[in-house]
C-alpha cells in the first residue's frame, strides 16, 4: 500500500505524513527530508542538490531519483514530495511501483506564507514546530529532545513565492493525473493539525486499513 501526499508547501504534509505513521505503522518517505539528511551527510548527491533547494526550485530528476530508488521498495509506505513532476511519474511506473492513493491537502496561499514563515524544525530529531501555532515549550530548544530549532533556508520569505510558482508549474498538474485514475482524495487542510487529520480518518478508505 502506498499513500502519496500531496500539496502545496506549507500545507502540512510533513505533518500529516508524520500522523499517518503513527497510526498506520508506515514509513513515511520524504524526498524533502531525504535531501536534507544527504546534505548534512556530505553526500555528494546532496551536495549537488543544495544550491537548486535553497533558490526553491526543484533538483534534477536524476538526483532524487537515485537517492529515492532503494527506499521506494519499502512496501507500506507514504511518500511525501516524490513524485513532483511528470518525469518522477513515470519513473514509478516504469519500476512498476503504484500509487494506491493520492491525498491533496487544499490551503489559501495567505496561510501557506504564515505557516512557512514561522516553521521551525528540530536539527537533531526533526520535530516541526511552529512559532505561534505550534511553539516549543521553551524558545529554541525541542520538546522532545531538546535539539535546537533552526529555520530552513528556503522557509526565508523570498524563497517561498519561489517554491510556490515551481508547485504550480511542475507539481500541481499531477493533481488532475491522480483525479482521472479515479484514486486522488482532496483534503481541506486549512485549518489545525488535528482538524484536518480528522478529516482524513473519516474517509472510508482509511477505515478500512487494516493496519495497527
Ligand atoms: P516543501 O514541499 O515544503 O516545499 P520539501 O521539504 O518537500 O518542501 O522540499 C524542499 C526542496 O527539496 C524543494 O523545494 C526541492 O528543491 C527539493 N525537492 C524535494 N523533493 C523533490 C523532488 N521529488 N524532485 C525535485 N526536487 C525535490
Amino acid at each position: 500500500m502506498k499513500i502519496l501526499i500531496m500539496g502545496p508547501p506549507g500545507a502540512g504534509k510533513g505533518t500529516i505524513a508524520e500522523m499517518l505513521k503513527e497510526n498506520l505503522g508506515v514509513v513515511h518517505l520524504s524526498s524533502g527530508d531525504i535531501l536534507r539528511d544527504a546534505i548534512k551527510e556530505n553526500n555528494p548527491l546532496g551536495m549537488k542538490a543544495k544550491a537548486f533547494m535553497e533558490k526553491g526550485v526543484l533538483v534534477p530528476d536524476e538526483i532524487i531519483i537515485e537517492l529515492m530508488k532503494e527506499k521506494l521498495n519499502t512496501d507500506d509506505s507514504i511518500l511525501d514530495g516524490f513524485p513532483r513532476n511528470l518525469a518522477q511519474v513515470k519513473k514509478l511506473e516504469d519500476a512498476n511501483i503504484q500509487i494506491d492513493i493520492v491525498l491533496n491537502l487544499q490551503v489559501n496561499e495567505e496561510t501557506i506564507i504564515s505557516r512557512i514563515s514561522g516553521r521551525r524544525i528540530c536539527e537533531k530529531c526533526g520535530k516541526i514546530y511552529h512559532l505561534k501555532n505550534m511553539p516549543s515549550k521553551k524558545e529554541g530548544i525541542c520538546d522532545i529532545c531538546g535539539g535546537n530549532l533552526y529555520q530552513r533556508k528556503d522557509d526565508e520569505p523570498q524563497t517561498i513565492r519561489e517554491r510556490l510558482n515551481t508547485y504550480k508549474q511542475q507539481t500541481e498538474g499531477l493533481v488532475n493525473y491522480y483525479n482521472d485514475k479515479g484514486i486522488l482524495k482532496n483534503i481541506d487542510a486549512g485549518g489545525n493539525k488535528e482538524t484536518t487529520y480528522d478529516k482524513m480518518a473519516g474517509l472510508e478508505w482509511l477505515k478500512k486499513k487494516k493496519y495497527r
